[in-house]
């Protein structure tokens, strides 16, 4: 079954000098462009509709949709510090960005795709319900999750690997043990949140996995969270589809953060998630796009995921090994386990 591309560049959200800027996305496209004219009976593309206003409510309260569009007579301008900008066509951005990921989940749900990547800007991880921020409106992968429930899948798995943590969609589900909400992330940085202590509360408690990784975590770092924590969380769960957030921020070239993920990481990461979706719902599996920063780094991050989506055995990384040594996660990874009870 071939994979589905959906494809929201946003080109009116744009603020040059940002680095969630519109220039992200062209250059993503030009590097999978050789891949998709090798393999066209492999990978298809599918057109995205906006997101309705009753998929939207599913996670943002109306008041919150209505503020937000009626901000865009006020733009451009910053809806919050991180900075968080808007123009006069960031509403109906967001909306087609978020309908972007759930015509990626439908195609996955409808068997046109085994599993598809949603290549959409403005991102969405870090939106909670009533709160644009950190360059996202909407809560995408949020959406999306609630879009697939809907659809009559009743256990989702979300796995946000994301440089930054992924607060929004955690806040989302944190009360709620239909959806496993798992965040790989840089500690101390942006947006502060994602503590080991940070597990869910109510029924929801055990439900939210948080792995913070201190600074110069790269890849030996990845390759034990998914042997030790992320695979059997997985397995203990037995999701019925697989979400993720798919950001480049933590490869070692992004000017944002400094984890050290590199190319090859990245695909292995995917190669990993693909494994777990294959086992437990049937290889239905969705990525979305979040950060990444350093267009370099983001195009071969996404070409080095296609590969592994593909069921490629390795992908190009031309930007090659991460310049510094990684520290031991021995103690961290004890406590996750011991807390989580892995
Ligand atoms: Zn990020």
């Amino acid at each position: 079954m071939p994979l589905a591309l959906t494809y929201v560049p946003s080109l009116a959200h744009d603020l040059p000098d940002h680095p969630e800027n519109a220039a992200r996305l062209p250059a993503i496209q030009r590097a999978v462009q050789s891949l998709v004219s090798n393999l066209q009976s492999s990978i298809i593309s599918l057109e995205p509709q906006p997101a309705t206003l009753e998929q939207l409510t599913r996670v943002h309260p109306p008041r919150f949709i209505e503020t937000l569009e009626r901000l865009m007579a006020e733009a451009p301008g910053f809806i919050d510090y991180a900075p968080t900008y808007i123009t006069p066509a960031s509403f109906e951005c967001a909306r087609l960005s978020a309908g972007g990921v759930l015509r990626a989940v439908d195609a996955v749900l409808d068997g046109e795709a085994e599993s598809a990547f949603a290549l959409v800007r403005p991102p969405g991880h870090h939106a909670t319900p009533t709160q644009a921020m950190g360059f996202c409106l909407f809560s995408n992968v949020a959406i999306a999750a609630r879009h697939a429930q809907a659809r009559g899948c009743g256990k989702v798995m979300i796995v946000d690997f994301d440089v930054h943590h992924g607060n929004g969609t955690q806040t989302v589900f944190y009360a709620d043990p239909s959806v496993l909400f798992i965040s790989t992330h840089q500690e101390g940085i942006y947006p502060g949140t994602g503590d080991v202590d940070e597990i869910g509360e109510g029924a929801g408690r055990g439900y939210t996995l948080n792995v913070p990784l201190p600074a110069h975590a790269g890849d030996a770092a990845a390759e034990r969270v998914y042997a030790e924590i992320i695979g059997p969380a997985a397995e203990r769960f037995r999701p019925e589809f697989l979400l993720v957030s798919a950001g480049y921020d933590g490869h070692w070239r992004d000017p944002l953060a400094s984890l050290q993920f590199t190319t090859t990481g990245f695909f292995r990461q995917v190669q990993a998630l693909r494994s777990i979706a294959q086992r437990h719902c049937g290889g239905k599996l969705v990525l979305v796009l979040e950060g990444g920063y350093d267009r370099e780094a983001l195009a071969a991050g996404v070409l080095a995921s296609l590969h592994a989506l593909l069921g490629y055995d390795s992908a190009p990384d031309p930007l090659g090994p991460a310049p510094y040594r990684e520290p031991d996660l021995g103690r961290r990874l004890a406590h996750l386990k011991s807390l989580h009870h892995l």
